[in-house]
């Protein structure tokens, strides 16, 4: 058998290094640092199989193109299929896989960094002593201990976050449709909505990104909130209007704000902008409030997770190649 070759988008040096690693003889890994969209879909001309990342555009367009120069399976390199056309995908006979359990435990833990990091306010502490400036004037924490915390989607992310709270001593409400069971065996209370923006003192969200969840945190929403509320987002952006967060930010109605996602992520997240004009004043606004902390999509940025999404990509287009039943398949609904 001739070994295949894979056009990786999207793909850092530190994603090559990966791949390497975990390709085999049959798998030829050509890396692009450059986003995969309609225009760069050219690039994969002739090459069977294309492989996909978060903010990569896979849109129908991207598709098309892609399919027509001869590409016929899209391997993402993450577990959300929502910048995915998946009904142009079947339309256009393109196979969809996916790395579903997705860095689990990086995303959980950096979802409790960002908590501690905010309810303690390490970045502001961080400077402050690089500073030589010891004052905690400013820096009062509070404890997790007897907090109750609300958790929208407890789903394998949502589950291991609440684990990690509840040995801090916090109460944990969980909202999902179709696992609150699942959850209320790990000892936590399945709630709605309603009741979980009403009693949390901490909001984590980890449900994907649906139509029916796009904008789940919106003027409405957080008016259910408690005043002082910390908000957290590891999940994905546009789960959040962001306006509308920033607004109750400037109200104190929101307490905390800790992002590793965002809605417009797309054009600035995973580059090094440092030199531009940043043009997105949203954004800008919100990273100068001391009470907000973002990260760039990195809550999967761990090593162990690298290698295993890099492991279960080669996995899933083997299984292509070789024509076996594909465990990572999506399809449409
Ligand atoms: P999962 O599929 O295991 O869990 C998602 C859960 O959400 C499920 O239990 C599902 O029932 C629930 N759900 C669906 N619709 C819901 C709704 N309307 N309200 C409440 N719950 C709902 O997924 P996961 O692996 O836990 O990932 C969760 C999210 O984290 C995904 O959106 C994924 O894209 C994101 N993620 C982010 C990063 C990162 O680096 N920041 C990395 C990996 C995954």
């Amino acid at each position: 058998m001739n070994a295949v070759n894979i056009a990786a988008f999207s793909a850092k040096a530190y994603d090559h290094d990966f791949l390497l690693q975990a390709a085999n003889e049959y798998t030829r890994f050509c890396c692009y640092d450059v986003a995969l969209n309609p225009v760069t879909a050219s690039m994969a001309k002739g090459i069977q199989v294309v492989s996909a990342f978060v903010n990569d555009d896979l849109g129908r367009e991207t598709l098309e193109v892609l399919a027509n120069g001869g590409t016929e399976l899209i391997s993402l390199r993450c577990a959300g299929t929502n910048n995915v056309d998946l009904s142009a995908a079947k339309e256009f006979g393109l196979a969809v896989m996916n790395v579903p359990a997705y860095a689990p435990h990086a995303v959980a833990e950096h979802t409790i960094a960002l908590m501690l990091a905010l309810g303690r306010k390490l970045p502001r502490a961080y400077n402050r002593v690089r500073d030589g400036n010891f004052s905690l004037d400013g820096l009062l924490g509070f404890d997790f201990h007897g907090k109750t915390v609300g958790i929208i989607g407890g789903g394998k992310i949502g589950r291991l976050v609440g684990e990690r709270l509840k040995a801090f001593g916090c109460q944990i409400l969980v909202a999902d449709p179709y696992n609150g069971e699942q959850c209320e065996k790990l000892g936590f209370t399945s709630v709605d909505l309603e009741d979980l923006y009403s009693q949390s003192d901490l909001i984590s969200l980890h449900c994907p990104l649906l139509d029916s969840t796009r904008h789940l945190i919106d003027r409405q929403a957080i008016a259910k909130m408690k005043p002082g509320v910390m908000l957290i987002n590891t999940s994905r952006g546009a789960l959040i209007d962001t306006s509308a967060v920033l607004s109750a930010l400037k109200e104190h109605h929101i307490g905390y704000l800790g992002l590793d996602v965002y809605e417009q992520e797309g054009s600035l997240f995973f580059e090094d902008h440092s030199t531009d004009i940043i043009q997105d004043d949203v954004f800008q606004r919100l990273i100068t409030l001391p009470n907000v902390l973002v990260t760039g999509h990195q809550a999967y940025f761990s090593k162990g997770a690298l290698s295993h999404i890099s492991a279960i990509t080669v996995t899933n287009i083997m299984e292509f190649i070789l024509d076996k039943p594909l465990s990572n398949e999506v399809r449409l609904n």
